[in-house]
């Protein structure tokens, strides 16, 4: 029940329970031993621990070892008095953390006054006044007790703000007096001796870049009474620098004005220098040092501010590297790490200093030009660059040659605002690329068009897909010989609701390049299937279906697997299905023939690469398994793309599609040299050959001549509906073999 114990003293009343976890200790240090035990008494009710000490001796040895809180101490002991008793306490080292409190004669003004020069706490006269005296040392303790706490807490902020480099300040603006701390002096790096204490001086520390914004700013915020924050730099005695950052508050005197201005200042030069760190680490780019695309939008506005200013252009190209995936894949990732570096270093290299080449990542890079003064100046730097690629690049022991496709817009006349500029020069670019690369297009409007016309053609397939508006048509081949149907091929038909029959060459480039051919591809292998078993079904010969193949799904579509269910699942004997291939896509998705072909260009093939060793050629594995499967393969468009002959040897492939560009070129004067080197060839290789878009009887009767195997074209047959393709059944064209 002890700490439930209240010592009542009349209206006052103590709750000593709040002290049950302190220390209390009291020493009494008095000659005379009634004091002593009154003393004790009383104090000990009001929860004190007591000792005592019979003279000054004593009393000095029993604050060492007992260390109280209050010391009661007589002035007036024989040998050693409580005067010289206190002032020996007071120059101990803990001699701080106590209270004393002398006992003095009554009106004894001298002792009074001795007590305090000595370093008295307080005093209490005698004869004592026992039940004030335990509210004065109950007073004396708390008081005490608050000091400790104070200097502890002193020390510690006075330790914090070392840690922290954080001083303060204060300015008396009447008298101009600034007082500065210890830890401000320190990051000033300044003896308090040195210092003159005005305004004036804290000012001439500051970096000459910031001082009149600095200024500026006090200025403010005395003006407004507002508190203010300034980051700036100041300039050390030895000349170095250090960043710090200033908070600051008026202190208004009362009548409104304010009188003083008192603050922090902490130094803040670390945290900069990370800051400058990470900034860098933010805004460039790690392989190459180039800007990055952040750094980059802020100089392109920066340009495009400029150019707003003097009435002059200002103008991004983007750069895509041609085939640097096959850099990568063929030659290993530090090679490609390697080439981007050179290509970045050839860039810097044409371009002008004041011009940013930066690295948006991967293979993608962007110039922004700056003032420039007419279109032509941006055609020739454009060709520049083109032409810079003309030389090959070092990388390990190989000469690389990469070529790049360039597209530009300009402001003002493409777009005002950097993001879009950005996004047009994109879009010329990719022109650049369906132009057959290792070019550069200027943004046009048009192009913008065609991007809207993608986007919402890509929504309007999807619901397509959904809602069956796709349809195939068939156009038949005949056998030059027999002069017999020979096959069909499947041409894919989107009978729009609004727009009415569309055809594939709009969509199926869109579908290819969302990965819609994918689901698309596998319905039409599907149908295809399908509809020739139909056919059988009613009775006809079974006959050869053909059915074009994007590349794209060989990439992602799984295709062999795909055209097994198809096969499986209409009954359909895998001998009756040709594929059709476009030989640009079989480069293009055939990995590491990029850039082989490219070399090749530049070595004028004088060192065919054996494309057989190359480990992932994908595509031709899948080639290899379907032809096992009894699929033939069609080389679609041939003539069209690389032009070459030389790699058809490695790739399975059975019939050659002479393009209808070719055929077309066939008239009463001219036959063509293509087409009867492309027919020799063939035969060289035991390849069929297919000629398409014949039209004339002219074109027909040459075709044959030149041994073609079977022809295709509006001149023997219209792609058709299903239901309106029994008629190519029964219809037998005339062959007209010479004798
Ligand atoms: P392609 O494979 O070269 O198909 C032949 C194209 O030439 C067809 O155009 C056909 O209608 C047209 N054609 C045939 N004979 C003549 C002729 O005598 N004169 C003229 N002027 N044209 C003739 P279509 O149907 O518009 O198809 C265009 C292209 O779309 C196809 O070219 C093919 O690459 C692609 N395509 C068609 N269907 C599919 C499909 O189901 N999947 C994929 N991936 N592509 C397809
Ligand atoms: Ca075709
Ligand atoms: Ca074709």
């Amino acid at each position: 029940m002890k700490n439930m114990h209240f010592l009542n003293t009349g209206e006052n009343t103590i709750n000593r329970t709040i002290y049950q976890n302190e220390t209390r200790k009291v020493l009494v240090v008095d000659d005379d031993f009634t004091v002593r035990l009154l003393a004790r008494e009383t104090l000990e009710d009001v929860g004190f621990i007591v000792t005592e000490a019979a003279d000054g001796a004593q009393g000095f040895a029993a604050f060492e070892s007992f260390q109280p809180e209050v010391i009661l101490m007589d002035v007036m002991m024989p040998e050693i008095d409580g005067f010289s008793v206190c002032k020996k306490i007071r120059s101990h080292p803990d001699g701080n953390n106590v209270a004393i409190l002398m006992m003095t004669g009554l009106e004894d003004m001298d002792s009074i006054q001795r007590a305090y020069e000595v370093g008295a706490t307080d005093f209490i006269t005698k004869p004592i006044n026992w039940q004030i005296l335990g509210y004065r040392a109950n007073y004396m303790h708390r008081a005490n007790q608050a000091f400790k706490d104070l200097r502890k807490s002193e020390a510690q902020l006075r330790s914090a703000q070392r840690i922290a480099r954080l001083g303060s300040w204060e300015w008396d603006i009447s008298n101009n007096k600034f007082l500065w701390s210890d830890e401000l002096l320190h990051i000033f790096n300044i003896s308090p001796a040195a210092i003159a204490g005005n305004y004036d001086t804290f000012i001439r520390f500051i970096h000459p870049i910031d001082k009149e914004h600095v200024k500026m700013t006090i200025e403010d915020a005395i003006a407004t009474r507002q508190p203010f924050r300034i980051d700036y730099k100041i300039v050390l005695a030895d000349g170095t620098e250090r960043f710090v950052s200033t908070e600051g508050q008026p202190v208004s005197n009362g009548n409104g004005k304010p009188s003083k201005l008192s603050g922090t200042v902490q130094d803040i030069t670390e945290r900069k220098q990370t800051e400058e760190q990470i900034r860098s680490l933010a805004l460039y780019d790690n392989l190459t040092g180039l800007p990055n695309r952040i750094l980059f939008r802020d100089r392109l506005e920066q340009a495009i501010r400029q150019a707003a200013r003097q009435n002059k252009m200002a103008a991004v190209m983007f750069i895509d590297l041609d085939h640097f995936k096959d850099v990568n894949d063929s030659m290993g990732h530090n090679a490609g790490d390697m080439l981007l570096r050179k290509v970045s270093q050839r860039l810097l290299s044409v371009t002008r200093s004041t011009d940013t080449v930066a690295r948006l990542g991967g293979d993608e890079f962007t110039v922004a030009l700056q003032n420039v003064p007419s279109l032509d100046v941006i055609c020739q730097l454009s060709q520049k660059l083109i032409d810079a690629f003309s030389e090959p690049f070092a990388i390990e022991t190989m000469s690389i040659f990469v070529t790049a496709s360039i597209g530009v817009a300009v402001y003002p006349g493409d777009a005002e605002k950097a993001d879009d500029l950005l996004k047009h020069a994109d879009m010329a670019m990719y022109h650049a690329k369906e132009q057959g690369k290792n070019n550069y297009k200027l943004f046009s409007s048009e192009m913008q068009v065609k991007a809207d016309t993608r986007l919402t053609m890509q929504n309007e397939i999807r619901l397509a897909m959904k809602n069956n508006e796709f349809s195939l048509h068939y156009q038949p081949q005949f056998n030059t010989i027999t002069g017999k149907l020979a096959g069909m091929e499947a041409l894919i038909r989107w009978n729009h609701p609004v727009k009415g029959v569309v055809f594939p060459n709009t969509f199926i480039p869109i579908a290819e390049a969302t990965g819609l051919i994918v689901p698309l591809g596998e319905w039409v292998l599907q149908e295809a299937c399908r509809q020739n078993m139909s056919w059988q079904a009613m009775g006809y010969e079974p006959l050869k279906i053909s059915v074009n193949i994007s590349a794209v799904q060989f990439k992602r579509g799984n295709i062999v697997n795909v055209i097994k269910t198809a096969l499986e699942s209409t009954g359909m004997d895998p001998h009756l299905l040709q594929i059709e291939l476009t030989e640009s896509s079989l480069m293009q998705y055939s990995e590491n023939m990029g850039t082989k072909i490219v070399k090749d260009q530049a070595t004028d093939f004088a060192a065919p690469i054996s494309l057989a060793e190359e480990d992932n050629n994908s595509i031709v594995d899948a080639l290899d398994l379907l032809q096992k499967l009894g699929v033939s393969i069609a080389l679609d468009d041939f003539g069209t793309g690389y032009s070459s002959l030389s790699y058809l040897r490695y790739f399975p492939i059975d019939v050659i599609k002479i393009d209808r560009s070719f055929v077309w070129a066939i008239n009463a004067w001219q036959g063509s040299e293509i087409i009867s080197t492309i027919i020799e060839m063939s035969k060289r290789l035991h390849l069929q050959v297919t000629a398409e878009g014949v039209e004339t009887e002219y074109q027909k009767t040459y075709l044959i001549n030149q041994g073609c195997h079977e022809l295709q074209g509006y001149l023997t047959g219209k792609p058709a509906p299903a239901e309106d393709c029994v008629k190519y059944f029964t219809q037998h064209q005339e062959s007209v073999v010479n004798a």
